[in-house]
């Protein structure tokens, strides 16, 4: 029967911000609908009315056809009498509860990059050129729905050439709310560091490139937040840069003009081509090739590089006219939040940057660059920022989230993020940082309200890390609401699971720097077994002495001493070579606190344990970031092959499990005396670790094993312990577009939270 029919639909997901409207206009039209189509806070709203069969096969063609950079979680139908519309039409937004999905920041898209380069386009070499496709949205956006006047372009009224795009449904540039042009949109300005004018547009472009080609450090606005940049060849102004910045050592991101330019310097595989090239444009941990033009001040004693493509117009064009890759880094002292506003900008950036590249197009959030490395043929994010943030993680559906409160998860301390949890999906923020400065506290206030704002979250219940101290717990406990606390590693397993939608049992091996423990100790090298809502600690590395505390964390040769004097009788040990960079004053200090167990705290973590070898064997003398002797051990291997490990025993008269790294350290030291090289010592103590899990792994008589904790950001380490389990017959499981460091804390306290109330 080919009867007259209206059909109502509600489409929810990634349907605002990515030409949707223009496809369903276009889509009705070529069928011959009549209706209308809208965006409303929570999706999109379509009404079409005719023959029954066409609108079956409307329906049919939407999830086909639908644009590339949108994705829809629900599709609700309702069939209706016709009410005979004469046309069809996109018709204003309306409003409604706020469960639209806003749209991570999008890199500039081909057809704007050919434009821009495009002498005869209107918008030749403008920095702000964007489309439906592509450019700003999570970083321009009030409020929702995602439309013009509720983003910081709501300032700059559009010409009439782009008015007109912006009004056909047949245009690229249909509904794309950043839309702009020279004429009308975002300028760019030069400032001196008193924030006088130097000049503008291209004159300014022009001059910044001198700037760097002369070697000095400019500050650039732009899409999630302020950058440095500088010349990647030219070591002094490296050097000056991290000076300035309060960053001696940790290593610094490249951007590249072009994939042939780091095929020069890098291996790029296919997987982080096309994670370079992917919209999100992540900086992607790179093998270096040996044939390298930067300056070695980049990053030190370092086989890896962190490589970009450009993301917006503006880098394009930059990259476009200078010879060199420029490092690009935060616009931010050492562990503080990203400027985002260029008043702001010039008084926290004064002492580090000579010049600074700004525009009038306001930022709403900081968001950074993110950080990607390529993990046994797979993505893991280490730093989800830019192109990712604030896309949901669904949680399992096993687990039913559906009549679960709203909840607020607010993280960790270091690496911190906040997420919520509203109709079975986690909105994780950005990467917020480390919460040890006044600025880091009142950022992390900052994302989470506009988080909660944007989404018009209320939350029932709150939860935060066991960890007292912690300043996020603490503001958890002042908010009057049902609180959980979970402990540091049971949320970096329940993490991993969420990443992975994997239901419990499982068995966790959760290894980190450091967490808040149960037993007064710090943890930190933990085999938690989870199941159900509870976790049980069934293993753990024998706990040793930080002399100092904190002190120890930043000098590991601390934690050396410590545990050499755990192992060895007084001064066996005299003639390691490291002792010979501690005074004696010192040396008699350390000595002291550790025999009279003077703050000297107690920890079983294996990230502490990585810095303690990496000092007693002489890579590590200082850490300036946390990871850093880790790193230092993991390239250390460079290459090597071995499956050689050292001794370790397992006390299986206590309970939990302890291991104990004893004749481990023993071993270590025997290589180091016998002047075996560091390169085997550091493969060697890699597979020890390994064969510890396969041990626990058996013990545990579980199938899923979660690898979870910054330490699995070794490749090398997470590598070399998923192919060993496969090869034992266990289910690996790790990280991918949650990280496995802090940063993936707050998911994992969301999902404690759901299976507590369960
Ligand atoms: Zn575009
Ligand atoms: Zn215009
Ligand atoms: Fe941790």
């Amino acid at each position: 029967m080919n009867q007259l029919k209206r059909l109502k639909i509600i489409i929810q997901g990634a349907v605002q911000g990515v030409g949707f409207r223009p496809f369903i206009y276009r889509l009705a039209t070529e069928l011959n609908l009549t209706g209308w189509v809208n965006n409303s806070a929570s999706g999109v709203f379509i009404e079409v009315e005719g023959n029954e069969r066409i609108l079956e096969q409307f329906l049919a063609r939407i999830p086909q056809e639908k644009p590339t950079l949108s994705s829809i979680n629900a599709l609700e139908t309702t069939w209706l009498d016709p009410v005979h519309y004469s046309n069809f039409e996109i018709r204003h937004s309306s409003s409604g509860e706020k469960t639209a999905i806003v749209l991570p920041d999008l890199s500039t898209c081909s057809d704007c990059l050919q434009e821009i380069f495009d002498p005869n386009n209107r918008r030749y070499l403008y920095p702000f050129t964007n489309c439906t496709n592509c450019g700003p949205r999570y970083t321009i956006i009030e409020e929702l729905p995602y439309d013009r006047s509720h983003t910081t372009m709501k300032h700059f009224i559009m010409c009439k050439c782009c008015q007109t795009e912006y009004e056909n449904p047949l245009d690229r540039r249909f509904h794309a709310q950043p839309n702009a042009c020279p004429v009308c949109g975002p300028k760019l300005q030069l400032w001196n560091q008193k924030g006088e004018i130097l000049a503008h547009e291209n004159d300014a472009l022009t001059l910044t490139i001198d700037a760097l080609k002369e070697g000095k450090i400019l500050a650039l606005k732009g899409l999630g937040g302020f950058q440095l940049i500088v010349d990647s060849r030219n070591t002094n102004a490296i050097k000056q840069l991290r000076q300035r910045k309060h960053r001696p050592h940790k290593p610094f991101a490249v951007m590249y003009a072009s994939l042939e330019a780091i095929k020069i310097d890098c291996q790029v595989n296919d997987l982080e081509e096309s994670l370079l090239t992917s919209p999100q444009a992540p900086i992607v941990l790179l093998k270096r090739q040996n044939n390298q033009s930067l300056s070695p001040n980049i990053a030190p004693d370092n086989p890896y590089l962190g490589v970009m493509l450009p993301s917006t117009p503006l880098h394009h064009l930059l990259l476009h006219k200078i010879n060199f890759p420029i490092v690009a880094t935060s616009g931010n002292i050492a562990s503080e939040p990203l400027c985002i506003d260029e008043q702001e900008a010039l008084y926290r950036l004064e002492n580090i940057a000579d010049l600074f590249l700004v525009h009038n197009r306001p930022i709403i959030r900081p968001v950074d660059d993110s950080v990607v490395r390529v993990m046994a043929e797979r993505e893991m994010i280490i730093r989800r920022a830019r192109g990712y943030a604030p896309f949901p993680v669904q949680i399992n559906n096993n687990i039913n989230s559906n009549s679960v409160p709203n909840i607020l998860a607010v993280g960790g301390h270091l690496k911190n993020t906040v997420a919520i949890l509203k109709n079975n999906q986690v909105f994780i923020s950005q990467h917020i940082g480390d919460l040890s400065t006044v600025e880091a506290l009142k950022s992390f206030h900052q994302i989470m309200d506009s988080l909660k704002d944007l989404y018009n979250f209320e939350p029932e219940k709150i939860v935060c890390d066991a960890h007292p101290d912690y300043v996020s717990s603490q503001y958890a406990k002042s908010q009057n609401l049902p609180l959980i606390t979970v402990q540091h590693h049971h949320a970096h397993v329940l993490s991993c699971l969420a990443n992975n939608n994997l239901n419990p049992p499982v068995l966790g091996v959760a290894w980190d720097g450091t967490g808040y423990g149960k037993d007064q100790t710090i943890w930190g090298g933990e085999f938690l077994l989870v199941t159900g809502n509870k976790y049980e600690r069934i293993a753990h590395f024998r706990p040793f002495k930080l002399p100092g505390g904190e002190q120890a964390v930043k000098d590991p040769r601390r934690i050396a001493l410590s545990l050499l004097s755990e192992v060895f009788q007084e001064d066996y040990h005299k003639k390691l070579p490291f002792l010979e960079t501690i005074s004696a004053k010192e040396l008699n200090l350390v000595k002291q606190m550790l025999s009279r167990k003077l703050n000297t705290p107690l920890t079983s973590s294996v990230g502490r344990l990585f810095d303690g070898v990496a000092a007693m064997i002489g890579i590590c003398q200082n850490v300036t970031f946390e990871g850093h002797g880790a790193m230092a051990l993991e390239y250390a291997i460079n290459n090597l092959e071995t499956d050689e490990s050292y001794p370790y025993n397992i006390k299986d008269s206590v309970y939990p499990l302890v291991i104990d790294w004893e004749l481990m350290i023993h071993s270590v030291i025997e290589d180091t005396f016998n002047q075996i090289s560091h390169q085997k010592i550091a493969a060697k103590f890699h597979n020890t670790l390994v064969e510890i899990i396969i041990n626990i792994a058996q013990k545990s008589q579980k199938k899923n094993i979660v690898l979870t904790g910054g330490c699995f950001q070794n490749k090398y380490l997470t590598e070399k312990t998923i192919l060993r389990l496969k090869q034992e017959k266990f289910t690996p499981f790790w990280h991918h577009n949650v990280p496995p460091n802090d940063g993936g804390i707050a998911l994992g306290q969301i999902l404690a939270g759901i299976l507590k109330i369960k």
